[in-house]
């Protein structure tokens, strides 16, 4: 006989680990989209959500429902018809005066009754700021598994959510699993699923919920409400053309080279992270993983090599035109048109050919 040690086997991969979902989850069914909306405005995130939570549902032969908290009322109701509108076959409908403005108590408190009462299988919100406050303390009330900040959701061939999104700083994907609990959480950033079409005659069901909630058992009083008039200030996210800048472009002043041709497009400008980290741009400006994810019809990257964590901001771009002094930049990889050569030369002229070309009427008309 060896003296070697006995060693244990080793542990399976949870990777490959069998679902055994416990009895008591069995009956969670259906996808839910939280619908985002502060004083009667809806975040778009919401509607990308229902679009990518309406294929979920479609693979898992299940129903895709919306739910709304607010005050009673108008707004709180046009949330509800225009979920159904973006796709949802019903509507969880929670209206209280207490949930008039967020607060993570509150609203938590609700979101936790609604799913503790009608049991979803998915449960999806969109990752803004309210977003991801409320996420985390609802996945933690529940004792729930939370993806945050999802690039991709699949249903696996076992029916399992598969909520895909990037890792050790952004250089590897992984993809995670809620295996034995429900629901299985998820959020997405703005941006990174498509609009889906808008369906202005689509109807769907509407189902009340009466949330236990008393305004003496919560801490956070709302004092007055103070709109951030810079939080409005930047239109990138949703901007059809974007033109961006990096470190190529070597000083603050050559940045100005970026703001003249976005100027003239009727464009959003932005940039990558070491220019927020330079101060050549707020970090507003940011575009990327720990910044802003764009769709834009049309995006200009100059002087920007293309690294992963600026990849996955701007991959959703309908056309992507780099410009670059090296010719294995990996921003060409994702490049539909590519142009090796010095942005800095490059940037004046093109600026000055979209000013020639484009009529005085359009360029109102981009400017508006
Ligand atoms: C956790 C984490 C999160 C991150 N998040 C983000 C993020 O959200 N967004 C982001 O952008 N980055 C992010 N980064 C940083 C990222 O890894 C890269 O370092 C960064 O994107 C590089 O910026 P850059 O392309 O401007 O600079 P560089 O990588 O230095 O590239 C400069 C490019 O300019 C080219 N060039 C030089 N001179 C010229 C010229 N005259 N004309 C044209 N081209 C020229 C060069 O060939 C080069 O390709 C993150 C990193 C980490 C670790």
């Amino acid at each position: 006989m060896s003296d070697a040690p006995v060693r244990d086997a080793p542990a399976q991969s949870r990777a490959n680990q069998k679902k055994e979902l416990p009895e008591h989850f069995r009956d969670y069914k259906h996808v839910w989209v939280f619908i985002e909306q502060e004083r009667g405005e809806v975040h778009p995130v919401s509607w990308e959500l229902l679009g990518a939570g309406r294929k979920l549902a479609d693979k898992l032969g299940v129903e895709l429902a919306g739910v709304v908290l607010g005050a009673p009322g108008e707004a709180t109701r046009e949330a509800v018809a225009e979920a159904f509108r973006y796709g949802a076959d019903l509507a969880y409908l929670v209206e209280d005066p207490i949930l008039a403005d967020y607060r993570n108590e509150p609203y938590s408190k609700a979101l936790t009754q609604l799913v503790n009462t009608h049991k979803p299988e998915i449960l999806l919100l969109g990752a803004t700021t309210l977003g991801r406050d409320l996420a985390g303390s609802v996945a933690t009330t529940l004792l729930t598994g939370l993806t945050a900040d999802c690039t991709e959701l699949a249903v696996d061939a076992d029916g399992s959510l598969a909520a895909t999104r990037p890792t050790f700083g952004g250089s590897l994907l992984c993809t995670i699993y809620t295996l034995n609990y429900r629901p299985q959480m998820a959020t997405v950033r703005p941006r990174q699923m498509p609009m889906p079409a808008r369906d202005a005659n689509r109807e769907g069901r509407v189902v009340s919920f009466k949330a236990d909630l008393d305004e003496d058992s919560i801490i956070t009083k709302i004092l007055k409400f103070i709109p951030d008039r810079e939080s409005t200030k930047t239109n990138l996210a949703f901007a059809d053309v974007v033109v961006a800048g990096g470190l190529g472009l070597q000083s603050a002043e050559n940045f100005q080279l970026v703001r003249n041709l976005a100027s003239v497009l009727g464009a959003e400008f932005g940039g990558s992270r070491p220019l927020v980290q330079k101060g050549w741009i707020g970090s507003d400006r940011q575009i990327g993983q720990t910044g802003k994810t764009i769709r834009p019809k049309l995006y200009i990257a100059a002087g920007i090599s293309g690294a992963i964590q600026h990849r996955v901001g701007v991959e959703g771009a309908d056309l992507i035109v780099a410009i670059n002094t090296d010719k294995n930049a990996p921003i060409f990889d994702i490049a539909h048109l590519g142009v090796v050569t010095d942005a800095i030369r490059l940037l004046p002229a093109l600026t000055e050919a979209f000013r020639r070309r484009l009529s005085p009427h359009a360029r109102d008309r981009l400017a508006s």
